[in-house]
């Protein structure tokens, strides 16, 4: 997308408003469909009205030269996309902004939506299923979205005679021409509906409340965005159904988080257990697992539990659980224990209680203790 539109006009940088006006109107002569009525031309025409449309607003010029490339039409719901939407008079006055004659459709494509929903973690982990709930345009049911009432029908409209466009003379930076422009009177479509369908209003559609059960699959995350094709609105007059897209909202669980496709933990494991060693039970979403603690742990040991992760929303196979050891040094000691602490400390030869640590021999290296793999430390 990254086009040079100066160049594209045949223009220097500093050119002036003039000049580019100058310089379009030469490049449109040409490239006009009564001249050059190729597919060719009618590409490059578009082309050139699109950077004459930026290089001759002062503002979208001033924001193109700031940043090399023009404000970006915001993509998104709701838009209509297509190619040069929205995009200036010349061009529809060239062309007709019917696209190339005849009547047009009444119907229309509905609008996409942008649903949220809450799930539980465990739930992003193996997938679920969720009724949505949801208000939106459905297919009027009386007419079937023909918006007139059922056995009526349409009417030629009597001033385009149904070719839902009229020619008429307008002056342009090109000279008098003639234009075609849709119909007012049926507003292009070729045809009136002199009866229009008395529960939608003429719509082919009307607003209700509907529910239905998706499939979320299993290893989403919080953000994934589901699109459900066709489960948005109704279009007008029949036309299509808009898409429904479902952002997946995970709420926080009590004892894991998600890294990527693993879980992590992070528990508490007092003192005298991470010397001698134990096995420690804990509770998984896949059910009771036993890990060992090996005598001699250290805090911040991470122990992983291969498979125990979320199931990879691409691709196959699960992430691991990882928990996090976190030692804890006991408190409010009463007589007995702070004895036998001191004994200990003693046969350890770390008898420091009542003196002072030199630094020197325990200062070290504690790079994996900062390095720490968990970034929310709630130890
Ligand atoms: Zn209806
Ligand atoms: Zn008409």
């Amino acid at each position: 997308m990254a086009q040079d539109y100066y160049q594209i006009l045949g223009v220097e940088r500093d050119a002036t408003a003039q000049e580019v006006k100058k310089a379009y109107r030469k490049k449109a002569r040409e490239l006009h469909p009564d001249h050059n009525p190729t597919d060719e031309a009618a590409e490059e025409f578009k082309t050139v009205t699109h950077a004459y449309e930026v290089l001759s607003n002062a503002e979208k010029r001033r924001n193109y030269d700031a940043t090399g490339h023009e404000d970006g039409r915001r993509a998104g719901f709701g838009g209509a996309g297509g190619g040069f939407g929205g995009f200036s008079d010349i061009f529809e006055t060239f062309f007709g902004g019917g696209g190339g004659g005849g009547p047009m459709s009444r119907a229309r494509r509905g609008q996409d939506a942008l649903i949220a929903t809450h799930i539980d973690l465990e739930d992003a982990v193996f997938g679920t299923e969720q009724t949505i709930d949801v208000e939106t345009a459905v297919r009027c049911d009386r007419c079937d979205g023909a918006a007139m009432e059922p056995g009526t029908h349409p009417e030629t409209c009597t001033t385009c005679r149904g070719a839902g466009q009229i020619s008429r003379p307008v002056d342009s930076i090109l000279g008098r021409m003639m234009t075609t422009e849709a119909c007012p009177t049926c507003r292009g479509f070729g045809d009136v509906i002199t009866d229009p369908c008395g529960k939608c209003s003429g719509q082919g559609r009307v607003r209700e409340r509907v529910s239905f059960t998706v499939k979320i699959p299993a290893g989403v995350r919080d953000g994934t965005r589901i699109q459900l094709a066709g489960r948005g609105e109704a279009g007008v007059a029949g036309g299509p159904n808009g898409d429904l897209y479902l952002e997946i909202r995970v709420r926080d669980h009590d004892v894991f988080t998600r890294e990527g496709d693993n879980l992590h933990a992070t528990m508490a494991v007092p003192m005298t257990a991470a010397s001698l060693g134990t096995k420690i039970k804990v509770e998984t979403f896949d059910g009771e697992e036993t890990f060992t603690v090996e005598p001699g742990t250290q805090s911040g040991h991470v122990i992983t539990m291969k498979g125990l992760g979320a199931h990879r929303l691409q691709g196959t196979g699960r992430g691991d659980m990882k928990i996090m050891l976190n030692v804890t040094t006991p408190t409010k000691l009463d007589d007995e224990q702070r004895e036998l602490m001191a004994q200990l400390a003693e046969l350890r030869a770390e008898d420091v209680a009542n003196g002072e640590i030199e630094s020197r021999g325990f200062f070290s290296r504690l790079k994996t203790g900062f390095d720490n793999m968990f970034s929310h430390d709630e130890s």
